[in-house]
């Protein structure tokens, strides 16, 4: 009976790393029950009014969107091509990149553009994480912003789009309302998937009230601005004008559909 105890031991040992290899491998929605993970679709969100995915309107109202900057080389080339168009955009800047960058942050304030916070570190929330690294992520970015341009942004975009009650919450109590993107207007830039196709899929798709989804940081390469030159020209001559998240959503409520 001496090797009947190793045996046990070695079964239990089996069983703990099948266990282990079984939760490791589940998508992070149903690894855990934490309300951090989408529990909820889209509809009930967008019926409270509690996340904006896109306007719908009947004005030719865009809104360009570009996340994870201040970048040095791509946010003053982007912000170039929108003052040649006129055009407004809103920006969802990471904390981390705002105390980088100030200065870039500085100038989409200035030239009327919307700063937003994309938080500071970009962190997924596809995970459980505690309240305080939520309201540290959302804060931190705050004081950033607010140091580099006078101003309190009101809009949260999570990072990846993860969200869940927890951090729809989260950002309602730091005076956030939660923007992601029009579903049709995704142009994964920052997958660098070739111009042509950042610019089709934005033309191909454009209707009144999207909010587009572009990077100002792209790893290696990046294929927006290039991509911007074709679709900012395309998209004025079929007469839209492009204006920030929060005009974008102002208009919605001064103007109901049927209008
Ligand atoms: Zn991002």
């Amino acid at each position: 009976m001496k090797w009947a105890k190793p045996r046990v031991y070695t079964s239990i040992t089996l069983i703990v790393i099948v266990l282990l290899l079984i939760g490791s491998g589940l998508p992070p929605a149903a690894a855990s029950s934490s309300s951090f993970t989408p529990t909820r679709g889209r509809d009930y969100y967008e019926a409270r009014g509690d996340i904006v995915w896109e306007v719908p309107m009947t004005e030719k109202l865009i809104a360009l969107t570009f996340d994870d900057g201040p970048d040095p080389e791509e946010t003053p080339l982007i912000l170039d091509l929108l003052s040649q168009y006129q055009a407004k955009a809103t920006f969802f800047v990471l904390g981390k990149k705002v105390e980088q960058y100030p200065e870039l942050a500085a100038r989409e304030v200035l030239e009327g553009h919307e700063i937003a916070n994309h938080t500071y570190t970009h962190r997924y929330f596809n995970r459980p994480i505690t309240r305080e690294v939520l309201n540290s992520e959302i804060t931190r970015t705050d004081e950033a912003i607010l140091r580099a341009t006078g101003q309190k942004p009101v809009l949260f975009r999570p990072p990846g789009g993860y969200y869940g009650q927890a951090v729809v919450d989260g950002a309602k109590q730091a005076g956030y309302k939660t923007v992601l993107w029009s579903w049709h207007q995704d142009t994964e830039d920052w997958n660098r998937p070739g111009t042509e196709k950042i610019i089709r899929k934005v033309l191909t798709n454009a209707r009144n009230g999207d909010i587009i989804l572009f990077h100002d940081h792209v790893e290696g390469k990046s294929q927006t601005a290039a991509a911007l030159q074709k679709i900012l020209p395309e998209l004025s001559n079929r007469g839209y004008r492009f204006v920030t998240v929060s005009e974008l959503m102002r208009h919605k409520e001064s103007k109901p559909a049927g209008n």
